[in-house]
């Protein structure tokens, strides 16, 4: 019986092992990922109020649900290891080896500038659950002196932190001023400029400092050093601790990929090696940005294409357009737009509309896919 493996167990790695179970439940899967649990990513700015736990799956339980077998392993990927896997058909595992007929590449994305030093957090730290302790960390220092938190990156993920570590601060009566730092001249720079507006006007609502064209260049123990990037002036401000998410890369590698989900690496095509997610580069016109969404629907692709080649049909192409795209301000605030970039959606609907596609990803982990129509 055919073999796929699967490397990397995030969005588009499941959305590819669960469409397979579900259609050839007679191929042999495989999950290797260097975690025992998946995380939800889309929900680590709620971790500050709530234990990660409560947004992680372990491996084990899905392997369960969908019959493939996981693997915890962590796996070096680059140019040279992937010609040789697509020439031996298999793929190291430990002391051990891992033949397949197919093998899906989805590892994801990593931070463009890794939080280094003492008191400067990013993504990684809230994955490993330490929201909680940070909070009370600050509670414990707001009651005896000033309390200044600095965030750098006005992209989507820096925002959901902010405005949900805002709305908790406020709701634990925790005194605390925030900034926003950035580089660009304005926040959400793949949304439309209304999305921007509403976000500069809940951050003036909210006191929150906004300092656009700013470079971060390192926090202390007790300050933070910026740069002017129009005069390159250099300064200091107070800060108790930097929470940075100044962007993310297609890691460990961008993985050209051509419009049916196949690796071509300077012109060679791999024929038996897929990729799907972040660390996927798709050639063609399909929405190739680093979301979730666009994973899920790589992911789903790749699935759909691995069955056509098992059944000698033809392949097909990615296509799939953005619907919309919402994010998260706080506990009851959103702001984005849906179905065309003019429609824009914001406030409690908007929030509850953003609620309702993590309810979606959550049923799709469950067995129910919604995700209809495509490919
Ligand atoms: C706070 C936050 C909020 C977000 N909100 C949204 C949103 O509202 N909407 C949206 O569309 N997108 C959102 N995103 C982006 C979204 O989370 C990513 O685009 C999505 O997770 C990408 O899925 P993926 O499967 O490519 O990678 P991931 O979900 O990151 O999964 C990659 C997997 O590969 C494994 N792995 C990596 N390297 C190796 C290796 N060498 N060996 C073995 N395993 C490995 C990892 O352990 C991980 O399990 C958000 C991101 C963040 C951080």
């Amino acid at each position: 019986m055919a073999q796929v493996v699967v490397l990397g167990g995030g969005y588009a790695g499941l959305a590819s092992l669960i469409s397979l179970a579900k259609k050839m439940p007679a191929l042999q899967l495989h999950l290797i990922d260097a975690n025992p649990e998946h995380c939800k990513i889309t929900n680590l700015h709620k971790t500050f109020a709530r234990q990660v736990a409560d947004f992680k799956l372990p491996y084990t339980q899905l392997a369960e649900r969908f019959g493939f077998t996981f693997h915890q392993h962590r796996l070096q990927i680059d140019n040279h290891s992937l010609n040789r896997w697509q020439q031996q058909k298999k793929i190291p595992l430990g002391d051990s080896e891992l033949d397949f007929d197919w093998l899906i590449i989805s590892t994801g994305a990593a931070a463009l500038v890794p939080p280094r030093g003492r008191q400067v957090y990013g993504l990684e730290h809230l994955m490993a659950g330490r929201g909680p302790d940070l909070l009370e960390e600050w509670r414990t220092r707001a009651e005896s002196q000033r309390l200044d938190l600095s965030f750098v990156g006005g992209g989507a993920t820096g925002l959901q932190i902010l405005f949900e570590l805002k709305a908790l601060l406020r709701q634990q009566k925790i005194d605390a001023g925030l900034r926003l730092i950035d580089m660009n001249s304005r926040t959400l720079p793949m949304m439309p400029e209304g999305a921007h507006r509403y976000v500069v006007r809940k951050l003036r609502r909210e006191n929150i400092i906004y300092l656009p064209q700013t470079e971060y260049l390192e926090q202390t123990d007790t300050s933070i050093k910026l740069r002017e990037c129009g005069s390159d002036r250099e300064y200091q401000l107070d800060s108790a601790a930097t929470l940075l998410f100044a962007g993310v890369k297609r890691a460990p590698i961008s993985l050209p990929t051509n419009p049916f989900g196949q690796i071509e690496l300077e012109g060679n095509l791999l024929p038996d090696i897929f990729s799907a997610g972040d660390c996927s580069d798709y050639a063609g016109n399909g929405l190739n940005q680093l979301t979730a969404q666009a994973a899920v629907r790589k992911g789903k692709l790749v699935a759909h294409n691995i069955v056509n080649l098992y059944a000698g049909r033809r392949l097909r192409p990615y296509r799939y357009q953005e619907k919309g795209y919402l994010m998260s301000l706080g506990p009851i605030d959103a702001v984005g737009w849906v179905g065309l970039h003019c429609n824009l959606a914001r406030g409690f609907p908007a929030n509850i509309l953003k609620e309702a596609m993590e309810s979606q990803y959550d049923l799709f982990l469950d067995g129910v896919d919604t995700y209809l129509g495509f490919p």
